[in-house]
């Protein structure tokens, strides 16, 4: 076996990668910078860069103002599927607490869910932009459409 070039890693698919929040291009680099935590301003904070591929993690200004509406939706799907199985399992009525144990359980677990939730959501986001690209280590990212800061008031 010696000499023999070391076996590629098998590339993680779609869901995988942002289930990680790893780089859409490469599949490899991590997408933020710390492990998560409930310390928001922390948990949140991206490398500028991947540090595998070199691809731009903030594509433009404002770039994550969209994963806001993607996060709530998800959570209001989270809502619907909580609401539909503690109906069928716990049932509901007015007329005792069971509604009330839904509602609390409910906005605690999605509570608990937000930090993942928000990382989640960027990772989605950035692979709806950034496409995979086999060749990752050959090819080098674009940086076309990034606004170029010095650029940024020249009328
Ligand atoms: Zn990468």
């Amino acid at each position: 076996m010696a000499g023999r070039e070391k076996k590629e890693l098998h590339a993680r698919g779609y869901l995988q990668t942002i289930f990680e929040c790893r780089c859409p291009r490469c599949r490899e680099g991590k997408l933020f910078m710390h492990p998560l935590s409930f310390r928001f301003k922390k948990t949140m904070e991206m490398n500028e860069r991947c540090p595998v591929c070199s691809q731009i993690t903030d594509i433009e200004v404002g770039f994550y103002y969209g994963t806001g509406y993607v996060s709530y939706l998800i959570a209001l799907v989270i809502t619907v599927i909580s609401f539909l199985l503690w109906a069928l399992i716990i049932g509901f009525s007015f007329s005792d607490t069971r509604f009330a144990w839904w509602l609390g359980l409910n906005s605690f677990f999605l509570l608990l869910l937000q930090p993942w939730l928000m990382r989640f959501s960027r990772s989605l986001w950035i692979s709806f932009f950034v496409r995979y690209d086999p060749d990752w280590k050959i090819n080098k990212p674009n940086d076309g459409e990034r606004i170029i800061p010095g650029q940024m008031n020249n009328w």
